[in-house]
C-alpha cells in the first residue's frame, strides 16, 4: 500500500534486516530496538491491524506466530523465553498501520507492560 513502511520494506524499497522471507511471511530487525533480540513478523499482504484482518486471513495469524517460535528458536531464547506483542490502535501504542508482531528476548521482561 502507498505510503505504508512496511509495504516499502516487502517490495526492497526501504532497507531492513530481514531475517526471514517466504511466499507470505516477512521478518525483520527492528529498526529501534527494544531487547537483545526485537524481530518484527508481518504478513506480506497489507492488512492494517488485528481490527482489519479479514475471516479468511485468520490463518496467517498462525503462520506468523510459528515463524516468531522458530526465529525464536534460532536466537536461543526458545528455553529462557520471549515476549510476542500485537499492538493494535491507539491505546496499545500502534504506529505502523500494517499489522505486525513484535518478538523480543534476551532480557527478563517486565509485568505488566507499561
Ligand atoms: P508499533 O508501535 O507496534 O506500531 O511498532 C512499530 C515498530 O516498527 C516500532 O518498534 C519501530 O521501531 C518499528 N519500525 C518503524 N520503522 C521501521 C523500519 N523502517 N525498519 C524496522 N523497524 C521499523
Ligand atoms: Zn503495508
Amino acid at each position: 500500500m502507498e505510503g505504508c513502511i512496511f509495504c516499502g520494506i516487502i517490495n526492497k524499497n526501504i532497507p531492513a534486516r530481514i531475517v526471514h522471507e517466504d511466499d507470505e511471511v516477512l521478518a525483520f530487525e527492528d529498526i529501534n530496538a527494544k531487547a537483545p533480540v526485537h524481530i518484527l513478523i508481518i504478513p506480506k499482504e497489507h492488512i492494517g491491524s488485528l481490527n482489519d484482518l479479514p475471516k479468511d486471513r485468520e490463518p496467517l495469524l498462525g503462520q506468523i506466530l510459528a515463524r516468531a517460535r522458530a526465529i525464536a528458536a534460532e536466537r536461543g531464547i526458545a528455553k529462557s523465553g520471549y515476549r510476542i506483542v500485537l499492538n493494535t490502535g491507539p491505546d496499545s501504542g500502534q504506529e505502523v498501520f500494517h499489522i505486525h508482531v513484535h518478538l523480543f528476548g534476551g532480557r527478563r521482561m517486565t509485568w505488566p507492560p507499561g
